[in-house]
């Protein structure tokens, strides 16, 4: 991001001609200095001689100079008169080339936009300060700041407006700086700000940081422009857990410990800040090395699909499965989905991921009979890729299966980002016979103005809220308040994580839905799920009706036809 103003570059060749040239002249200056010397000498031993022949030949007692002293002495002083200038002529040089040294200074410590120091010189700066505050048991701590969403900014706005959010940052930056403290642009939006502080008062620091926040908080106006920024700040000090001053410290550790705190702080939802704790690096570690295993799990294809029952809860009946990723990693163990999707979104290999375990789930469920069908969970990021549906109904066609088995889960949280682009994208699924239902219904904020304005097919009660059913009075109170909401709506529902006998009875008496949950059994791999299929018939080349087959209200639950009710 950085980038070195034109000029730079010729005037770093120059400054290389001119050291070559400088010891040119410094040779030419000493022959110089030579001669006046020289001339001065001279003229003083031919003054001495001429001059008295001079003054007595004006006053007619003696004989006029000789001419070749005479030419000898008019030399010397035009010699001396040489030298003369030439000593102006350095002194002004000297001047210049000062001012030349100080401004490739400037140019080598300072950030050429904000004028901040740069990466380099806060470093040699801060470690000075950190050898002169030791000794006084005093601690310095080093913030690292980072701007969020920077890019956003920069490119919703342009680069002239990402430029002057650098700038306006740079000067609240230095407003609320203390005397002795230091401020840095670090490159892009990355700032750094080293404080001294006595030890045993963290809170010095933290009344600074309750500063920063409180000067970006204020929006940034521009000609026809605002912008809110908010920043993430991660801190390291040289003062260590018994509240001394750690003399091993070097800028070096605090940056990088500074830099860890800071990204837990992103992590943690931005706008806020944290103290480097060593447990963020141990943190950092696992991350990278989950990060290194999806991108391994990908090439190795260890991702697998697990399956999980849905039951109709007034027949008792299968209807379909949900598909739920696993990973049984070689070198990390099993990993739940909580933990390495997330992190397949932030990688951008969400969409590589998923379709992987689609082109799995669709050969699997060919292998059901045609009346089950196939849930499957679609990241919002995923929903933001505008070629999503032509993308899925591309592996349908691929995988010959019909699009009117597949459901497609979303959650929430998808809505917030471009409600428009969901719409779209959730009418042409549907045109071409996909079914998409709301999952976690409940968690999120959607309004429903925004849910009305959506065609879903089913919403899914989150797990949270059914859980409650086995507890009390209020828990069921909510669920009826959830299920009248849909009900408002007028879309069916599935409530998720129906684990016992209690849970299952009071829901029933809330009204008719479908269900699933560890009550009907754990999520599978379809080894088992074929078993279990065999057993009902319900395989895709056996006839559902021609063998009497489980009743779903449990896996202990009575047996007699999956389609009891039909
Ligand atoms: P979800 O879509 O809400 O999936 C249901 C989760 O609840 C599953 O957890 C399931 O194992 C668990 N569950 C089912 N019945 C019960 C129950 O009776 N009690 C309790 N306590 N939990 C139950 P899992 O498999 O760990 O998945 C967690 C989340 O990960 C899923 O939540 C889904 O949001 C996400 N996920 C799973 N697979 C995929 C995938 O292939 N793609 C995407 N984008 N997300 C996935
Ligand atoms: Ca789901
Ligand atoms: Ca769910």
């Amino acid at each position: 991001m950085e980038t070195l103003p034109s000029g730079t570059i010729t005037k770093m060749f120059n400054a290389k001609t001119d050291k070559q040239g400088n010891s040119k002249r410094a040779e030419r200056d000493l022959i110089a200095l030579g001669i006046a010397v020289a001339a001065i000498i001279m003229f003083v031993g031919t003054g001495s001689s001429v001059l008295p022949q001079i003054a007595r030949n004006w006053i007619g007692v003696g004989e006029g100079p000789d001419t070749i002293l005479v030419n000898a002495l008019l030399l010397n002083i035009a010699l001396i008169i040489f030298g003369w200038r030439r000593y102006n002529e350095l002194i002004a040089e000297i001047a210049e080339r000062k001012k030349a040294e100080e401004s490739a200074r400037l140019l080598a410590e300072t950030d050429p936009l904000t004028g901040c120091l740069n990466r380099r010189s806060i470093k040699s700066a801060a470690d000075a300060l950190i050898a002169q505050q030791l000794p006084q048991e005093r601690a310095v701590a080093l913030l690292m700041i980072d701007l969020d969403n920077f890019k956003l900014v920069n490119d919703l706005n342009g680069h002239s407006v990402g430029d002057s959010v650098l700038l306006q940052t740079a000067e609240r930056l230095n407003a609320v700086l203390p005397e002795n403290g230091l401020l840095a642009r670090l490159g892009g939006d990355e700032f750094a700000c080293v404080l001294p502080f006595e030890t045993h008062h963290p809170d010095i620091v933290e009344s600074h940081i309750a500063r920063i926040f409180e000067t970006m908080a204020v929006p940034m106006n521009f000609d026809s422009h605002s912008a809110e920024v908010s920043m993430s700040i991660g801190i390291a000090s040289t003062e260590n857990d018994i509240g001394q001053a750690d003399r091993t410290q070097s800028i070096s550790t605090l940056m990088h410990q500074a830099d860890i705190a800071m990204y837990h702080a992103k992590k943690r939802g931005k706008n806020r800040h944290f103290w480097f704790d060593p447990s963020m690096e141990k943190e950092l570690r696992f991350r990278n090395d989950l990060e290194a295993g999806i991108r391994r799990a990908l090439s190795r294809q260890e991702f697998v699909p697990y399956y999980e029952q849905q039951i109709d809860l007034e027949t008792g009946s299968l209807t379909g499965f949900e598909m739920l990723a696993r990973w049984d990693s070689p070198e990390l163990g099993s990993i739940p989905p909580t933990i390495f999707i997330p992190i397949a979104e932030e990688m951008g290999v969400i969409a590589e991921l998923s379709e992987m375990l689609l082109k799995q789930a669709f050969e699997d469920a060919k292998e059901w009979h045609s009346d089950l069908t196939l849930s499957v969970n679609i990241s919002p990021l995923q929903l933001d890729d505008s070629w999503f549906a032509q993308r899925l109904l591309k592996l349908l066609v691929a995988h010959n299966f019909p699009a009117q088995r597949l459901e497609i889960e979303v959650t929430e949280s998808c809505l917030h980002e471009n409600i428009g682009m969901v719409r779209n994208m959730i009418t042409s699924l549907k045109n071409q016979g996909v079914k998409v239902s709301l999952d976690d219904f409940g968690t999120g904020y959607s309004s429903l103005g925004q849910l009305r304005s959506l065609p879903f097919d089913r919403i899914k009660i989150d797990r949270s809220f059914i859980r409650e059913l086995g507890d009390d009075e209020s828990g069921v109170k909510i669920v009826d308040a959830i299920v009248s909401l849909g009900e408002g709506l007028n879309i069916p529902i599935t409530a998720e994580g129906i684990e016992d006998e209690r849970i299952l009875a009071n829901l029933k008496k809330l009204g008719k839905f479908k269900g699933q949950g560890y009550h009907y059994g754990m999520p599978e791999p379809h080894s088992h799920v074929k078993a279990r299929l065999a057993t009902m018939g319900l395989l895709a080349d056996r006839r559902p009706d021609d063998e009497s087959s489980e009743n779903f209200d449990g896996e202990q639950g009575s047996r007699g036809s999956h389609r009891e009710a039909n």
